[in-house]
């Protein structure tokens, strides 16, 4: 009697280390019908990520090939690495219904937005600058002077999270989960996404 148009493209950022992996991997387990984007970048991969998985790794000439060739829906420098997201893969998706996660930086969001006018921008805060940084020194997969270049980054992008439409505090992790999911089974409800079949 009612489906959706097409599926939803949720835009989610945080600065680095603030559990937007953490939330990203638990909603994608336990939530049907989104999927994940996998981003290409030409940063080396971290211990025990998975080329396809959790990045296409490929070298900066690939890329910028790509980038000529117009393959990406958005890209953009972050911590000196190029990262982007598949124009075809997103499109491809949507159209068939599927939701889909794009983890990606404050930047890409931004081209993202204008671009695609009805996705929703999720933006994840840490509960401190110092939390964020004992997070970082926890998860141990950076050295020191990349988390101080990540710290400073951070500051930049809280400053841009006005463009987002949802604003989430990860302090305790259950909190901020129940409410990543309550955004995403809402906007699932939402009139102007769907329509009437008639079919009675
Ligand atoms: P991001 O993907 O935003 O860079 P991660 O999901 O990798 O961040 O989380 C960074 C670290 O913080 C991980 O070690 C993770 O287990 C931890 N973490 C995530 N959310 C919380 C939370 N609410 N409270 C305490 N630690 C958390
Ligand atoms: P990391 O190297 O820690 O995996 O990611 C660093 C930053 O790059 C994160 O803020 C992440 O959201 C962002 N990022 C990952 N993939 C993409 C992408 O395809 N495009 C853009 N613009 N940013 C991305």
């Amino acid at each position: 009697m009612i489906k959706r148009k097409t599926g939803i493209l949720f835009v989610i950022s945080a600065p680095s280390g603030a559990g937007k992996s953490t939330l990203c991997k638990r909603l994608l387990s336990e939530v049907s019908g989104i999927e994940f984007s996998v981003s290409f970048t030409t940063r080396a991969p971290r211990s025990g990520e998975v080329h396809g998985r959790d990045y296409f790794f490929i070298t900066r000439e690939e890329f910028m090939a790509m980038v000529n060739r117009g393959d990406f829906l958005e890209y953009a420098e972050v911590h000196g690495n190029l990262y982007g997201t598949s124009k075809s893969f997103v499109e491809e998706k949507l159209r068939k219904g599927m939701d889909l996660i794009l983890d990606i930086d404050v930047q890409g969001a931004k081209q993202v937005f204008s671009k695609m006018k009805e996705c929703v921008g999720i933006f994840i805060f840490p509960p401190s600058i110092e939390e964020l940084r004992k997070r970082l020194i926890k998860r141990g997969t950076d050295p020191e002077d990349v988390i101080e270049k990540r710290l400073k980054a951070a500051r930049w992008e809280i400053a841009q999270s006005h463009m987002y439409h949802y604003w989430i505090l990860n302090d305790d992790l259950e909190e901020a989960y129940q409410q990543l999911k309550g955004v995403v089974l809402a906007e699932r409800a939402k009139r102007e996404r769907m329509e009437l079949t008639w079919n009675i």
